[in-house]
């Protein structure tokens, strides 16, 4: 069984965090509810994850955009035979891709890295990230004109 997790829970109520089964009591790794394997561990009292969120939903929305627009634009010529992608549909819709595509992709791959900055910088970016996702709607929609 797993280090401390028979003690801990020979005395004391906790819920199985996947479907809040009370644990008391119990004699082996599983949840007998869920079937969830179940490990003692440390956790945040208060995670402090509203800045990385924010980041992530900024670069996901603007990032997003211009995925659902080129993949809308790809499908559309797929499924009619129309030719290829004009050329300059792709310039109105590649950068913002790229410029909020590749900051999201790194900052999901360093989310704990991205947690130990001070909080003014956690901010910054999180106010970046939106103001990269509406400035690539404002770079398409002057685009399309
Ligand atoms: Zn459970």
């Amino acid at each position: 069984m797993g280090f401390g997790l028979k003690e801990f829970l020979s005395d004391q109520d906790a819920a199985c965090p996947s479907c809040g089964y009370n644990l008391r009591g119990l004699t082996s790794q599983m949840c007998p509810e869920c079937q969830e394997h179940l490990v003692l561990g440390v956790r945040l009292a208060e995670p402090k994850l509203k800045a990385f969120i924010a980041t992530v939903l900024g670069l996901a929305v603007g990032g997003g955009f211009s995925a659902m627009l080129l993949g809308y634009v790809l499908v559309d010529k797929l499924a009619r035979s129309r030719g290829s992608v004009p050329p300059d549909f792709l310039q109105a819709v590649l950068p913002g891709l790229i410029v909020c595509g590749v900051p999201l992709a790194v900052l999901l791959n360093g989310r704990r890295t991205f947690c130990r900055w001070d909080g003014w910088i956690r901010i910054t970016c999180a106010v970046l990230a939106w103001l990269l996702a509406a400035g690539n709607l404002l770079y398409f929609t002057a685009f399309v004109r």
